[in-house]
């Protein structure tokens, strides 16, 4: 083994640590820096969901993350990460938006996602408390959730017994240079050159690359949770209101709310999610809160007597055209980047850790890197 590590990877929350692992399994030598403790970042600040429901296809600017994350290896100790395969449905309350919804899964069929169109009639078989009225809506059988920060634990856990170095609360405030070229990190704790560096910082990716005198245009998106007292299981899937998937497309830097509820293995369902473009504010915002408990009661009128016990909010890495930014950077070579996942780092982690070892290693990668590479913001 070298005396430096192979790969530096800066950054210790899902993406990070899925990309440390799959490194470590590879072969490389791998060393994994936060400033914080591991999984403190966004990575603890989420839902959990993975999605293959909210993923437009047919765009090829999207199709490629879908298709990573559907590569993604799914079974490494799921038992350890709270892995629940419950599926979702989502619902539409007009005529209008069901045929958009339809539309939707009918380009996702196409592209081998289970998407099964449900009556209207037939909703209260799958969910018996959502709202009387509703239009219609699509199961998603793939749709799955987990418990972020059991994952980001257990890929760490994995990547250390295949020898990778977890260096927590050790921030990097700059880079090593041999000309050009990215060789290492500087930290509080001292210098470490290493063969390659990833910038994995999630939200705070954009400032670690102006470290390295490179732009990249990765910006907080501030997201809420509701979550409610403990109650007897009562919602089988992740629901959710067709709209939330245009909602996620925007770029609207205001306020937008459309709800995601969700039961959990411990009772309490998670009311989501708010989006709003407010850089790392954390002021509490009683509309946000507001809003989303309010259409969350729309589509299960039965949460309106039940009590919110907290809520938390995040900062997805948003990148201004909706798609990851995963590869090496030729502004700086040594460099590379997996950031910028916005609301889908959780279920796009494995499939972009695949993408880079794959690169990293001078393989052909399974996906093309150009829709996501680093300089292609100009
Ligand atoms: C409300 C909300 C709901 C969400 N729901 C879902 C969901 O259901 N499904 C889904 O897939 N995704 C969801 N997401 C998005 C998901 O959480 C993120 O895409 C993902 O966590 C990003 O992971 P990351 O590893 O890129 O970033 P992070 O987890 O933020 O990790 C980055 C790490 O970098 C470290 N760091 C930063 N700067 C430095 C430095 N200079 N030196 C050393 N370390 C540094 C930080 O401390 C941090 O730990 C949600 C997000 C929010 C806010």
């Amino acid at each position: 083994m070298s005396r430096h590590p192979d790969l530096l990877v800066i950054g210790a929350g899902i993406v990070g640590a899925a990309t440390a692992y799959l490194a470590a399994r590879a072969g490389l030598s791998v060393t994994v820096l936060d400033r914080g403790a591991p999984g403190g970042g966004t990575s603890s600040r989420g839902e959990g969901n993975m999605l293959v429901s909210d993923k437009e296809l047919g765009r090829s600017s999207t199709s490629p993350c879908t298709r990573a994350r559907c590569g993604a290896p799914s079974s490494e100790g799921s038992g350890t990460c709270g892995l629940e395969p419950k599926g979702g449905v989502v619902v539409a309350s007009t005529g209008q938006s069901l045929t958009a919804l339809g539309a939707l899964a009918e380009r996702q069929r196409r592209a081998g996602i289970a998407a099964e169109p449900v009556d209207a009639a037939d909703l209260g078989d799958l969910e018996p408390h959502l709202a009387p009225g509703l239009a219609g809506g699509v199961l998603y059988p793939q749709d799955a959730q987990l418990m972020p920060m059991l994952a980001v634990a257990h890929l760490l856990r994995l990547a250390r017994e295949l020898g990778a170095r977890v260096r927590p609360h050790t921030q990097v405030t700059g880079f090593l240079r041999g000309g050009d070229r990215v060789t290492g990190v500087r930290t509080a704790a001292g210098d470490l050159p290493a063969g390659a560096v990833l910038n994995a910082a999630g939200p705070w990716a954009a400032q670690v690359a102006a470290l390295a005198g490179v732009h990249l245009p990765v910006a907080p998106r501030r997201g809420f949770v509701l979550v409610t007292e403990p109650l007897a299981p009562m919602i089988r899937h992740k629901v959710y209101a067709a709209e939330y998937v245009g909602d996620v497309a925007s770029g609207d830097a205001a306020l937008q709310s459309s709800p995601v509820v969700e039961g959990t293995a411990g009772g309490t369902v998670l009311i989501g999610s708010t989006r709003e473009r407010v850089g790392f504010d954390r002021a509490v915002s009683v509309p946000a809160l507001a809003r989303m408990a309010a259409a969350a009661v729309r589509l299960f009128p039965v949460l309106a007597g039940v009590q919110a016990m907290r809520h938390y909010h995040g900062f997805r890495p948003y990148c201004p055209d909706h798609l990851p930014v995963i590869g090496p950077d030729p502004r700086a070579p040594g460099l590379w980047h997996a950031s910028g996942h916005e609301g889908a780092g959780i279920g796009l982690s494995a499939g972009t850790g695949a993408l880079l070892v794959q690169a990293l290693t001078g393989r052909e990668t399974a996906l093309p890197l150009a829709p996501f590479a680093p300089e292609r913001f100009g």
